[in-house]
């Protein structure tokens, strides 16, 4: 076989454009393990990407997909050997290096986590970074205290990938959820896979000028910041614990120290992309068993690789629910 179907985003006077193609071997970079892909997982930053953002990738054409898991077809490391089922998120691909919306992938070594055993190909897939980003956040939360009897905890951006994930994650663990969503439409489903209960999106960034609130939740995992994750500091009770990993809403944050001095509450950075490999083990061993979400079906939903940048831009207008996930065995 000569060639292979990619998604190749190619720009053109400045112009993005995103189709299906038969690409050249060629096409990918030198590496050490040749990854035949079975599924990738759709991102925020796989939109990014797609639309040219140069903070995400630089080089066109290229190939977006920071999530994708299958067979190990050649490897020329010893790690590793053909047959192997295999899970490789973040890092560079899908940044520099062509990811995972194509049937094969090319990477080091040092990026590839076996699979584990307590879940398959797909379902690594539907958790995928999202999943990884939200048990890294909730494993902030806990190193920081957080158990379930210090109270609720809340998710905003609690439909998207990142949120689904924290919500059904956190149930798992034992945790009493709170979805923050601005789809009204699904609170009901938002309950099914573990919010306790639900609230509007706007209770967040609407509170006003007072620098704090009375405490409503005792931690929360922030995918949205900005006048969200403001309002967020504001209303997290004594000694809690607030994880921030995403941007969705605005990159900026303006708030004052008074959560911080006054009430004790600690802001958590966490960084999925370049997580050292014995926690990403780790973290993963837990996704698979304790931390395995109930119902995993029903957080994503499978579709086709060309059907990938109508969810692209479903992306940008804030509409996914959930996780989306490319079959590339078809
Ligand atoms: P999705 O697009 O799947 O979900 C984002 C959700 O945020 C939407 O579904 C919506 O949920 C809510 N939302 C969208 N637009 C706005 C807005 N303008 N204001 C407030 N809420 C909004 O994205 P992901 O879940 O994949 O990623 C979420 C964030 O996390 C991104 O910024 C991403 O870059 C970041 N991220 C960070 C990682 C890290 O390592 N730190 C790793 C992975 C992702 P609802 O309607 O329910 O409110």
């Amino acid at each position: 076989m000569e060639s292979y179907s990619a998604l190749v985003i190619r720009e053109s006077e400045g112009k993005f454009s995103k189709q299906v193609e038969n690409v050249p071997f060629s096409f990918l970079p030198e590496g050490e393990v040749l990854v035949r892909v079975a599924y990738a997982g759709l991102n925020y930053k796989d939109a990014l990407s797609a639309r040219g953002n140069r903070g995400v990738s630089k080089h066109y054409p290229h190939t977006p997909g920071v999530d994708a898991a299958g067979t190990v077809e050649q490897s020329g490391n010893l790690a590793f050997a053909p047959g192997d089922q295999v899970i490789v998120t973040s890092y560079d691909l899908g940044m520099n290096t062509k990811g995972g919306f194509a049937e094969y992938i090319s990477v080091p070594a040092s990026w590839v986590v076996p699979l584990p055993s307590g879940l398959n190909l797909r379902e690594a897939m539907a958790l995928g970074t999202a999943g990884f980003t939200a048990a890294l956040a909730l494993q902030k939360l806990e190193l920081n205290g957080q158990k379930p009897e210090n109270g609720e905890v809340l998710v905003s951006g609690a439909s998207g990938g990142v949120g689904t994930m924290a919500v059904a994650i956190l149930k798992k663990a034992g945790y009493r959820v709170i979805a923050s969503s601005g789809k009204q439409e699904q609170y009901a489903w938002l309950t099914q896979i573990g919010a306790k209960r639900c609230i509007n999106r706007s209770e967040l960034s609407d509170t006003g000028d007072k620098p704090l609130l009375a405490g409503r939740w005792a931690g929360a995992i922030d995918t949205v910041g900005g006048q969200t994750l403001a309002g967020i500091l504001k209303a997290t009770q004594r000694n809690g614990n607030v994880a921030v990993c995403g941007l969705v809403g605005s990159s900026s944050l303006h708030t004052t120290v008074f959560p911080f001095i006054l009430n004790g509450v600690n802001l958590l950075g966490v960084d999925s992309a370049e997580a050292a490999m014995k926690n990403r083990m780790d973290v993963w061993e837990k996704l698979s068993k304790d931390w395995k979400p109930e119902h995993i079906d029903r957080l994503h939903h499978v579709v086709g690789l060309e059907e990938i940048p109508h969810y692209i831009d479903e992306i940008f207008a804030g509409e996914t629910v959930g996780r989306i996930v490319a079959d590339l065995k078809a």
